[in-house]
């Protein structure tokens, strides 16, 4: 169909407002736009409501237009970029907080709500939402969900879907449903909010969120170790285990990264550093200063320095520090291809290793960081603005990357979700038969092909088609 006439026959459907013309400038790429992933809409709707939503995928399910579902439009995969045309769904204008419930510690919230303000929203009343992706300024609820996003405090407190309780979606051919809701526990059916959870925008339209929330920390307390080698480095984090701690994160940044987001460190780092350990105690205040006490007596013995900022100003420098790793990785050379491959906790040390020697082969500098806690490491290949030929390279490494996830008992994706740069890699992870059974998903959910196309697919796609 014609771009200028699905624009047209959108205005007539949903209103003015809610339709944009095809090159509104935000719409056709998202956190990946330096990997060279773009597209052009052929229109962009911002529904104000459910009902909106159901109403634009029967029109688009009845005329065969593509949908591509859209967050804050910080994925780190190319989900939200209409890579072949479509009508870009933004959910940004469906942002109410529909209830929430102090006392009973739960929030019912619509997808384009920001991540920040859900945690902001919860935190002024008493609670705490645990999910901290990075982006929480940019990103939404239903982005975060669609992706399952994690963050530092997934080591402990698990990723986005473990705090979600139900869903409100839009599903092919039109249809609004809910699965789960304001209750905690949902054993009825097969577990279809966990299946549309993560399933970055290629099942249904995510339109609201029911969440699940904790009564505030009272404390949290971060101690940083610093060490001269990766080995060292991974075997302070296995001790900390070992050790029957549960810290809140347990961070780490390899030698590269701190070359290059060093420097911003809001403390000294010790000559030779070139591996460097966040965790963090919570709790109570008393049970925070006890873990924070055994945190350090464990992550001491080999370290080369270990700082224990405690003034609230010093904690919050500290976080805004291992907020910005990832800008100040990509400023090093100017772009970035990052990776997030996930890997058994016995397999950290390894996969960090082997990140920079891939990028040698490849002529490219890497560097990893991530959450060592949970074995996701973001291995990234430096690549300079408009080096196409870096970048080509850097993808060839991806690949190697991948491969090394695979071979060490891991996954290609821990946290950004296979989208579109990824997609075709889980043919590489699962046995045919599993191939099978989600490509049957996405057929039940989505006949005609025609939510997200491309994305997330499990073998390898050209141009937005599947390879038979
Ligand atoms: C600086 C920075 C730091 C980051 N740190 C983290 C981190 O710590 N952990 C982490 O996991 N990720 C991180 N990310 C990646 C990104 O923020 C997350 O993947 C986030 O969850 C994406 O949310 P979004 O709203 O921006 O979604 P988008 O980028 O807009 O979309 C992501 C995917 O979800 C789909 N989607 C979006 N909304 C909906 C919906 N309502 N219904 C159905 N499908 C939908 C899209 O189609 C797309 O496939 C970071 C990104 C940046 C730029």
């Amino acid at each position: 169909m014609a771009t200028l006439s699905v624009e047209r026959e959108l205005r007539a459907l949903l209103g003015d407002g809610a339709v944009l013309p095809p090159d509104a400038p935000g719409y056709g790429a998202d956190a990946t736009e330096g990997r060279g992933v773009s597209g052009r809409p052929d229109a962009v709707v911002l529904p104000a409501s459910t009902a909106d939503v159901a109403r634009l995928v029967a029109w688009c399910y009845e005329r065969d237009v593509p949908i591509v579902p859209r967050g804050g439009g910080s994925g780190f995969a190319g989900g939200a970029v209409p890579v072949s045309g479509g009508v870009v769904v933004g959910l940004g204008r469906m942002r109410a907080v529909r209830a929430l419930d102090p006392p009973l510690w739960r929030m019912h919230v619509e997808a384009g709500l920001p991540t920040a303000d859900v945690r902001r929203r919860a935190r002024e009343n008493g609670l705490w939402f645990p999910p901290d992706p990075g982006a929480a300024e940019q990103s939404q609820i239903g982005g975060n969900i669609a992706t399952n996003a994690g963050g530092p405090h997934a080591f402990k407190y698990g990723v986005t879907g473990t705090w979600v309780t139900g869903l409100e979606a839009v599903l092919a051919p039109g249809e609004v449903v809910t699965v789960g809701g304001a209750i905690r526990k949902d054993v009825a059916g097969y577990d279809l909010r966990s299946l549309l959870v993560g399933s970055e925008g290629t099942l249904g339209i995510i339109t609201a969120a029911w969440l699940r929330l904790l009564p505030a920390r009272e404390a949290s307390f971060p101690v940083v170790a610093h060490y001269g080698e990766v080995a060292a480095g991974c075997a302070a984090v296995e001790a900390v285990l070992a050790a029957g701690l549960e810290p809140a994160a347990l961070e780490y940044l390899d030698r590269g990264t701190l070359r290059a987001a060093g420097a911003a460190y809001p403390g000294a780092l010790p000559a030779g550093a070139g591996f460097t350990v966040v965790a963090e105690a919570d709790g109570s205040a008393a049970e925070a200063a006890r873990v924070r006490d055994e945190l350090r007596a464990v992550l001491a013995p080999d370290a080369l320095g270990v700082d224990v900022p405690a003034a609230p100003a010093d904690v919050a420098a500290l976080w805004r520090w291992r907020d910005g790793v990832s800008i100040a990785v990509t400023a090093a050379r100017g772009g970035k291809v990052s990776e997030d491959i996930v890997v058994p906790l016995d397999r950290l040390g390894e996969a960090i290793e082997q990140t920079v020697e891939i990028g040698a082969r490849h002529d490219l500098e890497a560097c990893s960081w991530g959450h060592a806690g949970d074995g996701n490491l973001h291995s990234t290949f430096l690549v300079a603005r408009d080096d196409s030929a870096g970048l080509e390279r850097a993808t060839r490494a991806g690949e190697e990357l991948f491969a090394l996830a695979v071979a060490l008992g891991g996954s290609v994706s821990g946290e950004h979700g296979l989208g579109w740069v990824r997609r075709g890699a889980l043919a590489r992870q699962w046995p045919e038969r599993l191939l099978a059974v989600h490509d049957d998903i996405k057929r039940a959910f989505d006949p005609k092909g025609l939510l997200n196309p491309g994305k997330k697919a499990a073998r390898p796609v050209v141009d937005g088609a599947p390879l038979d």
